[in-house]
This record gives C-alpha cells, sequence and structure tokens, in this order.
C-alpha cells in the first residue's frame, strides 16, 4: 500500500463517517410535545422555544393554519405555552409597575408637604 492508497482509503473512512453521522440525524426526527409523534408536515415551530407542534395540536384549525402559513414563515410564530407564559410575565410586570407608579406618586404627596 502506497501513500496515495492509504490517503484514499482515509478519505472513504471520513465519507463513510459523515453519511452515517447525516443519517443518523435523517432518522432524529422532531416530535411535537403535545402528543410525542413525529412532527413532519403541517407544523409549526414556535420561535421561542423552537418546539415543533402539529397544526392540530397548536390550537389552530387547518383554515386558520392554511391562511397563517405563508405569514407565519416571515413573521415566526409562538406556542400556546410560550404565549401564556409571557403573558402572565408581562402581567406581573404590569402589576409591578403601577405599585412603582403608586410609591411615586405617594413619593411626590410626601415631598409636597
Ligand atoms: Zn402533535
Ligand atoms: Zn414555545
Amino acid at each position: 500500500m502506497n501513500v496515495m492508497d492509504t490517503e484514499h482509503e482515509l478519505l472513504h473512512i471520513v465519507m463513510d463517517k459523515s453519511l452515517s453521522l447525516l443519517e443518523e440525524r435523517k432518522n432524529n426526527d422532531v416530535c411535537c410535545p403535545h402528543c410525542f409523534e413525529v412532527a413532519k408536515e403541517n407544523c409549526l415551530r414556535c420561535d421561542i422555544c423552537t418546539q415543533v407542534y402539529h397544526q392540530q395540536c397548536s390550537g389552530l384549525t387547518s383554515e386558520v393554519f392554511d391562511s397563517l402559513v405563508d405569514i407565519i414563515r416571515h413573521t415566526g410564530w409562538v406556542c400556546l405555552d410560550c404565549r401564556t407564559k409571557t403573558c402572565s410575565m408581562l402581567n406581573a410586570f404590569r402589576v409591578a409597575l403601577t405599585q412603582i407608579q403608586e410609591e411615586l406618586a405617594d413619593m411626590r404627596t410626601t415631598m409636597a408637604w
């Protein structure tokens, strides 16, 4: 075996290795966190948690899904879970903000004295 042959052999090993890696990745399908089934078609990826949901698991009707799918490709989509989380975070923030505003108003009245 000369140097050329060894190199050739090595190249084959590397190619085989990367091909099998690609194959593995292909088999490693994304699953919908709602029903734990493979999510391939009619799916939406959440922009926040990057989980992939089926249309029927996303809480959207197929009509809404069909009309949204083109828009979502440009704007992105957020799953119900994340929307609820962001919503409660926003609510907590609003409550905190009201408290600060009340405290500020109190301070102003104290200072006016
Ligand atoms: Zn699903
Ligand atoms: Zn999400």
